[in-house]
């Protein structure tokens, strides 16, 4: 491709998502297989207040030493940079990001970048119910609560700890924001919470909530993940098909969406399925993430990250942006074609989940 047709593609991008009123600076982010990235998950903190199974160890947890975190100027210098190369969806994680303290602040800041059409986050939920009123008062428009049980032994079983209860809190306390979009993510683990799978879609479609069920990946701390011990979307379908009739496919939306999602027979309420063992979907990722210290990665079973925390200072000079430019364009082109969980070769990244950002 000429730099010609480079810049006219660059120019169709910023239309194609809606921006036109803030157009890409410079070229978009293109990897070497063409997928043109627009998604950036940052975590905001490694610690947790629970211990799923799936994600932390049980015991001995060890985390970064609050000042090597990124600082709130610091994540909006490098979104403000991103934005203006097509970074156009922001979720927010960790570890548990509402146990980052002053989190609305980044909320506030982050939902002023021109460009960021999408400000979302990832939570457990425990800490929600206090947080939500100044969370939205911040500008956030949508919120992913992680619930894999309604038992609160499961809970205990599950996550190591207790707090069922404070999850449920959570959840009740959307109700007060109709505008919110609030999503339910579910883990199911064999041998453990498959007896969930019905009282959570139950749930779901009493609430009227959007379900998604998230295939187990071999990200977790323990490194127990056995290929057995995930509960495949195609086992979920049949599960709930059997109970409520087929499920009806709804047309993709969005290609760069990991989740398949349906409607279920009597159309009371949808459930996606992330199918990211069995069906991977990196022909169309979009994303990049970047850890609580400032590591920036293109793929969450990568081996390789990019120091962009180093690059980012109190009083950024014009060569820091372009410093900062180069390392994230170098982060895209190194992305692999796809994940390789099925390989022979296969080795799980250092980090688990919690490290990374889920
Ligand atoms: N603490 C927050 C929460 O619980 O939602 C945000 C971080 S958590 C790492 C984000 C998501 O990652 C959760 O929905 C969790 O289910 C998912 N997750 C964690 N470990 C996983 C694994 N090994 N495979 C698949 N999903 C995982």
């Amino acid at each position: 491709m000429s730099d010609a047709d480079r810049s006219m593609s660059c120019v169709a991008e910023s239309v194609v998502a809606g921006t036109a009123e803030v157009p890409l600076s410079s070229l978009p982010l293109t990897d070497r297989f063409g997928r043109v990235h627009r998604a950036l998950r940052i975590s905001v903190t490694d610690v947790c207040n629970i211990r799923c199974q799936y994600c932390m160890p049980a015991e001995g947890a060890t985390f970064l030493p609050q000042q090597r975190l990124l600082s709130f100027e610091r994540i909006e210098q490098f979104v403000r940079i991103v934005s203006e190369l097509g970074i156009r969806k922001i979720r927010i994680t960790g570890g548990e990001p509402l146990m980052r303290p002053r989190l609305s602040e980044l909320i506030a800041r982050l939902s002023k970048v021109p460009g960021v059409e999408d400000l979302a986050i990832t939570t457990n939920g425990m800490l929600l119910a206090a947080q939500l009123p100044e969370l939205v008062q911040a500008g956030l428009k949508r919120i992913n609560i992680s619930l894999d049980t309604l038992s609160d032994a499961t809970f205990k079983l599950l996550a190591r700890r207790e707090g069922l209860q404070k999850v449920m809190e959570g959840i009740a306390a959307t109700k007060a924001f109709p505008e919110l979009r609030v999503r339910l993510n579910a883990l199911i683990l064999r041998e453990v919470n498959c007896d969930d799978v019905i009282p959570l879609a139950e749930f779901a479609r009493a609430q009227h909530l959007a379900l998604r069920f998230i295939e187990f990946m071999p990200l977790d701390a323990e490194r127990a993940w056995q290929q057995q011990r995930v509960v495949t979307g195609e086992e979920l379908r049949r599960v709930l098909s059997e109970h409520y009739g087929p499920l009806r496919a709804l047309p993709v939306r969005d290609l760069s969406q990991p989740a398949t999602d349906f409607e279920f027979a009597d159309g009371l309420g949808t459930v996606g399925f992330i199918d990211s063992v069995t069906r991977p979907f990196c022909s169309n990722c979009d994303r990049l993430r970047l850890t609580a210290e400032g590591r920036l990665r293109n793929c969450l079973f990568g081996h390789q990250e990019w120091d962009v925390g180093a690059l980012l200072n109190e009083n950024p000079q014009p060569e820091d942006r372009s410093r900062v430019i180069e390392l994230v364009r170098d982060c895209v082109q190194h992305k692999h074609a796809a994940h390789g969980i099925g390989d022979a070769a296969f080795v799980p990244p250092e980090r688990a989940m919690y490290r990374i950002g889920g």
